[in-house]
């Protein structure tokens, strides 16, 4: 569709880039949500209008991730942070250990939040050398009594991803997937629940979306704080109380369009595209550029990458400014720079940067 003004080149870590069609359909819809007179955000979550759109997200979800029967999507809120603290709440009974693979600031916020309401381990570390790897799957150490093990799948912050999920038998698998979920296909039998903020690969902030195998939410905690119990959301399908129902709406158009893109393994292909455009750039550059992830660790969502030195990055970045670019500095445990290339960024944003790139280096190296 034609727009009169013009779109950044959107590439911040999150919240992020939405599709733009994604954009315009709420638009269309803001004023008179289905010929209802109001507001998908004038709905009660009690009326039959908004819980299609509830349970047309879950359904979309359940389609796009091929996910057995036997697990629930619950729609939280609290993002991915409260997570870090209501998984252990919920699964860490005294007694037993937690097992976290530390790779990056997530892995150690959820660790440390974890540490402070039970027995938590490092069942690996890629600390060393500021985690520009993923620990190989024989690297991890814990044992079958473990309660569960904690993985982040992609680090947002440093660019890394696991490539391939461990198998860890009768223990349970966590993962924390904000920032790459329907990136790419993968396995969810392999988990026992898996979390995610909606704010980079899903739609806007405001609601957290947990998938949760059904024997595993059987062990829950049963003593708890109502709202804190994800049997509470299990139960009543996420509508105990009010849920994010503008958030949720979203969420489901951002289903929609991953599903009109042809779903996960097209996406997969676009985004290994749209990354190969920025790793190419900085992998032809003679060391103009340095990425921060080890190559076989590297991320497809967030690419992390340095200058020769701070004053030729800041001249980077105020010409990428400039230029229209957003989102590009790094975090400040990384510094440099780093491109978000979540789901809806698209191919065109990575050809305009890797461009930029290209020119940058021949004007200054
Ligand atoms: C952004 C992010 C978080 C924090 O999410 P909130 O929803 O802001 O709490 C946690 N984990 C990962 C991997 C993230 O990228």
């Amino acid at each position: 569709m034609e727009t009169s003004f013009k779109r950044a080149y959107n590439f911040n870590a999150g919240p992020a880039a939405l599709p733009l069609t994604v954009l315009q359909k709420a638009q269309a819809e803001l004023l008179d949500f289905s010929d209802t007179g109001m507001s998908i955000m004038e709905h009660s979550h009690r009326g039959k209008d908004y819980e299609a759109v509830h349970n047309q997200a879950i359904e979309l979800l359940k389609e796009l991730l091929a996910m057995p029967s036997g697990y629930d999507v619950l729609f939280l809120q609290g993002g991915a942070s409260l997570q870090f603290a209501m998984l252990p709440m919920n699964f860490l009974p005294a007694g037993k250990k937690a097992g976290y693979v530390m790779t990056g600031v997530w892995s150690e916020k959820a660790y440390k939040e974890a540490e402070r309401l039970g027995q938590v381990f490092v069942a690996a570390s890629a600390q060393e050398g500021n985690y520009r790897r993923i620990p190989a799957a024989q690297e991890l150490q814990y044992d079958a009594s473990t309660a569960y093990l904690h993985i982040t799948s992609n680090n947002t912050i440093y660019g890394t991803e696991w490539q391939e999920f461990p198998d860890t038998g009768a223990v349970p698998l966590v993962a924390d997937m904000s920032s790459d979920i329907l990136s790419r296909p993968f396995d969810v039998s392999k988990f026992a629940l898996i979390y995610a903020g909606a704010q980079k690969n899903l739609g806007p902030s405001g609601v957290t979306v947990v998938i949760i195998r059904r024997d595993f939410l059987e062990q829950a905690d049963k003593n708890l704080p109502t709202m804190l119990k994800y049997g509470t959301f299990a139960k009543d399908n996420s509508m105990y109380n009010t849920p994010p129902t503008f958030s949720i709406y979203m969420v489901k158009l951002m289903l929609e369009w991953v599903k009109d893109q042809g779903g996960l393994t097209a996406l997969y292909r676009r985004n290994q595209d749209k990354a190969a455009l920025l790793y190419d750039a900085i992998d032809a550059s003679h060391g103009f550029y340095t990425g921060h992830a080890q190559p076989e660790a590297r991320s497809l969502m967030n690419v992390t990458f340095r200058l020769p030195s701070p004053e030729l990055e800041k001249k980077f970045l105020d010409q990428a400014k400039k230029e229209g670019f957003v989102g590009l500095s790094g975090h400040r445990s990384v510094g440099g720079c780093r491109a978000s290339t979540y789901n809806a960024v698209p191919i065109e944003s990575c050809q305009a940067l890797q461009a930029m790139m290209l020119a940058f280096q021949q004007a200054n190296a």
